[in-house]
């Protein structure tokens, strides 16, 4: 049975998040996007309100949040600022390579230690010279007896900078080999105080920019054998990838949280604003715009919930994470756009809030996979054999001549004999095919009995 009814737990979850973002970090986003610096005593103020690394399993002392709620709460966040979100969020990012990884030693000494000590984990795999193509990265894993020794770059590190300040740690995925690509690849957890990890210069951005996006730099970093995630030759990849099915779904719950924002802000203006001696809201085109704007965050929640399912069923959820992610955060980025013009002129100004939605939301259409790479993963699915269409091929398609079709049906629809032109779609009725077809002239050959089956 589909139910959408929410637990009382989970409306807790949802109440303490939203309680947490008008509190905390509504009065403070538009400072520190001006200011473009990362607050982390608001990450430290969450990690003490117990809203912080949520999938934490409950072994080591976390919540193990299904994902399901996780998003509830993620959706708060970002309604206040889609930027501190991602900063928040970012940990579960860095943590989920941990939770999906084999090596219990590190779960132990990691997922233990971030529930009892507010430290920051991040998650590097791209790089300046890659993003999309996870498996063309350079930055190097070399062996050195069991250990491995990194140089290299990793770009966009969100929160790197301030895990590296917090003493915290990253989840990096480097390669053994180049030329075997995706077989190269291996998972890492960087103790980010390690000898020969630094901090590059800060990346300023267009939005978002209240989370801490920074180039991490490798020289001769030694990684301990126990600290490796997933080795090369296939599960150091395959890591990488599960991540992002995990957590691209949240992406999508950035996108609600942030539109639904925006949508509100454009309703409250569109009632207030006269023009042509009556508020906007009362013409016609300005109500479809905010009607569409709500069916949009609704239908983009409905898909979070519907990934995150999957997911929490322990089902591959692959296809909807890639579907969630890029359907939402592009309605989001049409949401936010909609609002901004509902504004008119106040709309662009930076004294009016839609502005800055509209900025944060636009990076959602980049990062963890663009939304082009989410729409290769799913045409992936569907040409390559992954969905089973429901209705006969083409060449198939049974269409039977009208003055015989109630005989037919009474006879269990087996009197006629149906033939069927591969080339142009003519039917040929009759025990025999043509010689020749008809409409396309081609020869007899292409003709195909689709009926009876
Ligand atoms: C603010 C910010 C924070 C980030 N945080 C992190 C982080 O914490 N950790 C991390 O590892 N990365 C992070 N990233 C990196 C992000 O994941 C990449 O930017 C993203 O994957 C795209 O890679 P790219 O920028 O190299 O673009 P490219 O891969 O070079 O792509 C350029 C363009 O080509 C398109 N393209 C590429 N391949 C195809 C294809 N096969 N078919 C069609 N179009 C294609 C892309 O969609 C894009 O439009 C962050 C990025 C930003 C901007």
């Amino acid at each position: 049975m589909v139910d959408f009814t929410l637990t009382e737990e989970q409306l807790q979850w949802q109440q303490r998040a939203r309680d947490f973002a008008q509190n905390e970090i509504l009065p403070v986003a538009w400072y520190f996007d001006e200011k473009d610096e990362m607050p982390v005593f608001v990450l430290k103020k969450a990690w003490n309100a117990g809203l912080m690394n949520l999938g934490v399993p409950k072994k080591y002392g976390g919540e193990e949040l299904d994902n399901l709620t996780q998003s509830l709460v993620v959706e708060e966040f970002a309604s206040c600022g889609p930027g501190m979100a991602t900063s928040i969020f970012d940990n579960g990012l860095g943590q989920e390579p941990i939770i999906l990884s084999d090596n219990e030693y590190i779960k132990e000494k990691i997922l233990s230690q971030v529930i009892k000590e507010f430290k920051l984990t991040c998650f590097a795999t791209s790089e300046t010279g890659m993003g999309s193509d996870v498996a063309g990265m350079r930055c190097k894993a070399e062996k050195d007896g069991a250990d491995y020794i990194l140089n290299g770059i990793k770009y966009w590190v969100t929160n790197g900078g301030a895990a590296k300040d917090n003493g915290g740690y990253a989840s990096i995925f480097a390669t053994t080999d180049r030329k075997a690509r995706h077989n190269g690849i291996a998972g890492f957890l960087v103790d980010l105080k390690s000898d020969g990890v630094s901090v590059m210069q800060h990346i300023p951005k267009m939005g978002q920019r209240c989370s801490n996006t920074v180039a991490l730099k490798f020289d001769n970093v030694r990684v301990p054998a126990d600290h490796v995630l997933a080795r090369e030759g296939g599960p150091g990849f395959k890591l990488a990838m599960k991540t992002f099915t995990q957590t691209r779904p949240m992406i999508g719950a950035f996108a609600v949280g942030a539109a639904r924002s925006a949508m509100e802000f454009g309703m409250q203006y569109a009632l207030s604003r006269k023009a042509f001696g009556q508020p906007i809201g009362m013409f016609q085109s300005i109500q479809f715009k905010i009607t569409e704007m709500y069916q949009k965050v609704e239908t983009a929640r409905l898909m979070i919930w519907r990934s995150c399912w999957e997911a929490d069923q322990g089902r591959d959820a692959t296809l909807w994470a890639s579907m969630t992610k890029f359907w939402s955060t592009e309605a989001a980025f049409e949401v936010a756009n909609d609002a901004l013009q509902i504004m008119g002129g106040y709309g662009y100004t930076k004294y009016y809030p839609v502005e800055k939605y509209l900025r944060d939301i636009r990076l959602l259409q980049i990062y963890e996979g663009t939304n082009q790479v989410q729409r290769a993963v799913i045409i992936k699915y569907l040409l390559k054999g992954g969905y089973k269409p429901i209705m006969p091929r083409l060449e198939d398609l049974p269409r039977l001549r009208a003055k015989d079709i109630e005989e037919a049906a009474r006879k269990g629809m087996q009197q006629q004999t149906v033939w069927r032109c591969k080339v142009c779609g003519h039917h040929h009725y009759g025990d025999e095919p043509p010689d020749e077809c008809p409409v396309c002239r081609m020869k007899k050959g292409v003709f195909k009995k689709v009926w009876p089956k």
